[in-house]
């Protein structure tokens, strides 16, 4: 896998015989208390390798288009205007990669949050992609579908297992951070793609102690077992890690690092 195009908000990937775009929907800012020990506790200190900005960490936001050619997937749409104005460049970073809005037929979940499910509606109230044929999503997480996001939701299809989404991405459910959180294992000639939500919130400090947790995970155990579980599935050869909040453009590779610890790689260097 390796970069072979990029710009301001998106960043092409050749995938064996698949392209993965990155697209930067902004980021967003979270007070460093988030952060949860094993007993849900705040962490004491951070180390000096974790970034702050203006006190906060700064949590990249990206989505990530999937394509053979032919048939494409588009996972995560953003937030839209749906929360922090620091977000919802997602139809401009799609402009910027050439994807047209009516060309997206397929849209895949991790999970019900606003910063994945926003984009599903642009700012001005319309839907955002107007050929959209599905919208699959963990089943658990599938009730989010009202109110804005209620002219989408007949398109809705509720996963409950691991399921082929199409002859090349299988969804598996992978809950803790919320009920239905869900990845996509994206599969091509040159490997695995784990398109893996929000499995990491802060890549500075969660790779090298995969036990620290988010105060906005659902059930941090069960958060903590599958972060860990996927971790050391990515240190597999040939696969490879997507992420909604590594930093952008949040594609890298996952080696351990000591017994408990792990590094991911970034496959193009962090955009500032
Ligand atoms: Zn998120």
């Amino acid at each position: 896998m390796r970069l072979t195009s990029d710009g301001p908000h998106h960043a092409v990937f050749e995938f064996g015989d698949l392209k993965v775009v990155s697209l930067r929907d902004g980021y967003v800012d979270m007070p460093p208390a988030r952060l949860r020990d094993e007993n849900n506790r705040p962490l004491d200190e951070l180390p000096d390798t974790v970034p702050l900005v203006d006190g906060n960490l700064r949590l990249s936001v990206n989505a990530f288009f999937i394509t053979d050619g032919t048939r494409s997937l588009l996972i995560d749409t953003g937030a839209s205007n749906a929360w922090h104005s620091t977000m919802g460049s997602l139809l401009d970073a799609l402009d910027e990669a050439g994807i047209h809005r009516a060309d997206v037929t397929d849209v895949a979940l991790t999970h019900r949050h606003e910063d994945h499910v926003g984009g599903l509606i642009a700012p001005d109230g319309a839907e955002a992609f107007p050929a959209l044929q599905r919208i699959w999503i963990g089943a658990e997480d599938a009730s989010v579908f009202t109110g804005r996001l209620e002219p989408v939701r007949d398109l809705v299809v509720p996963l409950t297992g691991p399921v082929a989404v199409n002859d090349r991405v299988t969804a598996l459910p992978t809950p803790g951070h919320t009920d239905g959180h869900t990845i996509y294992d994206v599969s091509s000639s040159a490997g695995h793609l784990l398109v893996w939500g929000d499995t990491v919130h802060v890549p500075s400090l969660q790779f090298d102690q995969p036990h620290a947790s988010w105060e906005l995970d659902g059930d941090q155990s069960q958060a903590r077992r599958a972060r860990l579980a996927l971790m050391e599935r990515l240190t597999k050869p040939h696969h490879y890690v997507a992420g909604a909040h590594l930093d952008f453009p949040g594609v890298g590779r996952v080696t351990r690092n000591g017994d408990d610890g792990y590094s991911l790689e970034y496959l193009a260097p962090p955009a500032p």
